[in-house]
């Protein structure tokens, strides 16, 4: 099955993104490590599609060690992801751009590895900020990627964005679907 890969630093929204996109429904968890920490999980969603939730980068109050662990354990997923089709890079709305993203998008790019992007927490800010920062976070894309990636303007708080993302992820596959029937 497809996989949608959620990602971002710590803080960013991503439990509550991934609440919302779910309907806070107890989904099937197909894999992750079994005992322990599972690091990296995986939901079925409408019997046709894994959403994946992969740890958050960037935690201020981590040591070097554990910080190598984690990354360690995204690249593996990313490097070894053989059903993924996109990443879901998610970002405070709030804030400017931040390089542990940019670098992470870089890497996401280098790799060959399509990704959207979701601006988490929008219900903070008023709407004329909210375009402001969407506007100055495409501009600071632009000094680097030749044509931006699709994006979306979420609020788990007021359920903003839950049919786009969702919709956006369907388009897709039926676009696969379509493709594999051919
Ligand atoms: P994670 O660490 O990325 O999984 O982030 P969480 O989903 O746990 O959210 C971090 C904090 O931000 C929590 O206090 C949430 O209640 C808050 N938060 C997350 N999403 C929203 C949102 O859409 N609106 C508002 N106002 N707060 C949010």
């Amino acid at each position: 099955l497809p996989e949608y890969a959620f990602i971002g630093r710590s803080n960013v929204g991503k439990s509550s993104l991934i609440n919302m996109l779910t309907d806070h429904k107890k989904l099937a968890m197909v894999s992750g490590r079994p005992g322990k920490t599972r690091l990296i999980n995986h939901f079925l969603i409408n019997q046709n599609w894994h959403l994946v939730d992969l740890p958050g980068y960037g935690y201020a109050r981590v040591s070097k060690k554990e910080k190598q662990v984690f990354q360690k354990f995204i690249t593996d997923y990313f490097k070894k992801r053989k059903q993924l089709v996109s990443a879901f890079v998610l970002i405070d709305i709030r804030h400017e751009a931040q390089n542990i993203d940019l670098e992470f998008m870089q890497w996401l790019g280098e790799q060959a590895i399509p990704f959207a992007l979701v601006f988490t927490k929008a219900d903070k800010l008023k709407p004329n900020a909210k375009t402001r920062n969407v506007e100055a976070y495409k501009e600071k894309l632009l000094e680097t990627w030749e044509s931006l990636p699709p994006y979306f303007i979420t609020s788990s708080a007021k359920k903003e964005g839950q049919v786009e993302v969702l919709e956006y992820i369907d388009q897709i596959n039926q676009q696969l679907n379509y493709n594999t029937i051919r």
